[in-house]
């Protein structure tokens, strides 16, 4: 599950081959015009527009669903509710029965996810009031970048007020970068140990990090996700003076400027759209603010390309994932445009082809892999909650 202020998605999977059974979306939840979208596997999904008013009735809508296929809530076959938790600090290193404790400490983060953790927390126990006899699993998406080492996890800012306030880079889209990163070294037939990887996650949010042996050393966002590469709606990496200047010049205010940085900037801010489809299309037609938002973009791709190549060393691999690193071919090839030197390189008839799975774009015998690997986090995070449970018996 993966509960959002006034949405939950779900999926229901079957952990002997990783099957899903059904997937799912509530929308609106708390307004007049709800939506729940429902597609059990291999059939038509069902689309219901009905008031929806808090998580608990849209999770009871949910079991309706699966209960008309015949895959009810109240199943002795269910073993278990893996939920997605935004932050997990500096504590939840690896996913985690959820217990009282558990979820003080997901409620004690709220300060650094103001936005998230709250969804997460109303999700799980509203999970808990519909099976409270089911194990259910927090899996944080800081948890892969909790091996950063110090040296990219901290902020070159006064320790102690650091640490008062527990500010440092705690990174987002971790399960993601996991599964990729995982599924590229299988792309390349090796194991994760061996292999080191920059995994671009190129959604709607955006992140970059970089994976030396299967493990986290750095990536792009830091204290939220707001530090890095530009996104749809945020800015990601800028000069932090922007924000005094904001507030002192332009007599904006602190929750003025969160808003702007976060939901007015980025490719939106730079050209009124945040689709890439839209902003190709308009490229492609000459417009010259998409055009700009797009070079804009890419400039800060290939920035952190060569950051994370220089942070490994040694890189086997580049990984695109996400809406925009899986569909967008245009994205791709003017990333790693220029990067020959590098050993990087995209074959252009691989990169355009269209297709399914994992697959890799690079020309034969490049000596850096590039690739793109479907992410799955939701496969992931059922994947890592089943292996928890099974453990505990
Ligand atoms: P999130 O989970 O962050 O909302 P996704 O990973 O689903 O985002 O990515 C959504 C974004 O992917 C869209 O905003 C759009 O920019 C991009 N996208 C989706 N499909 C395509 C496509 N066919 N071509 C280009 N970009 C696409």
């Amino acid at each position: 599950m993966n509960s959002g202020s006034s949405s939950v998605k779900y999926q229901l999977l079957d952990m002997r081959d990783g099957a899903r059974l059904a997937m799912g979306l509530v929308e609106r939840i708390g307004e007049r015009t709800s939506r729940l979208k429902h597609t059990p596997a291999g059939r038509e999904s069902r689309e219901r527009d009905e008031p929806i008013a808090d998580h608990e009735a849209a999770l009871k809508a949910v079991a309706r669903e699966l209960a008309a296929d015949g895959l009810g809530l109240d199943s002795p076959e269910l073993a278990a509710i893996g939920h997605r938790v935004v932050h997990g600090g500096r504590r939840f290193t690896e996913p985690t029965v959820i217990d009282e404790a558990v979820l003080a400490e997901i409620e004690r983060l709220i300060p650094v996810a103001p936005l998230h953790n709250p969804a997460n927390l109303t999700g799980i126990r509203t999970a808990h009031t519909l099976r409270p006899d089911l194990p259910q699993v927090a899996v944080f998406d800081t948890a892969f970048h909790t091996t950063m080492p110090e040296s990219a996890a901290r902020y070159a800012i006064d320790v102690e007020t650091a640490d008062a306030h527990r500010v440092r880079r705690y990174g987002f889209h971790g399960t993601s970068h996991a599964y990729v990163s995982r599924a590229t070294a299988e792309l390349l037939g090796r194991r994760p140990e061996d292999v080191n990887v920059i995994v671009l996650h190129l959604g709607n949010g955006a992140s970059a990090s970089a994976v030396r042996g299967g493990r986290c050393v750095d990536t792009s966002m830091g204290l939220t996700p707001l530090e890095g590469l530009v996104m749809g709606t945020r800015s990601g990496d800028m000069d932090p003076a922007v924000i005094f200047h904001l507030m002192r010049v332009g007599g904006m205010s602190a929750d003025e400027i969160d808003t702007l940085l976060n939901k007015k900037s980025g490719l939106i801010g730079l050209c009124g759209d945040n689709d890439m489809r839209e902003i190709r299309r308009r490229v492609d037609e000459g417009d010259e603010r998409a055009a700009l938002a797009f070079d804009i973009y890419i400039h800060r791709l290939k920035k952190y390309i060569g950051a994370y190549y220089a942070v490994l060393g040694r890189v086997d691999a580049l990984a695109f994932t996400a809406g925009v690193g899986e569909n967008a071919s245009a994205v791709r090839e003017a990333a790693v445009a220029g990067l020959e030197q590098l050993g990087l390189a995209v074959d252009s008839g691989l990169n355009a082809a269209r297709g399914e799975g994992p697959r890799l774009i690079s020309p034969a015998g490049a000596r850096v892999a590039v690739a793109v690997v479907p992410t799955d986090e939701e496969l992931e995070i059922a994947t890592q909650t089943y292996a928890l449970v099974a453990k505990n018996g």
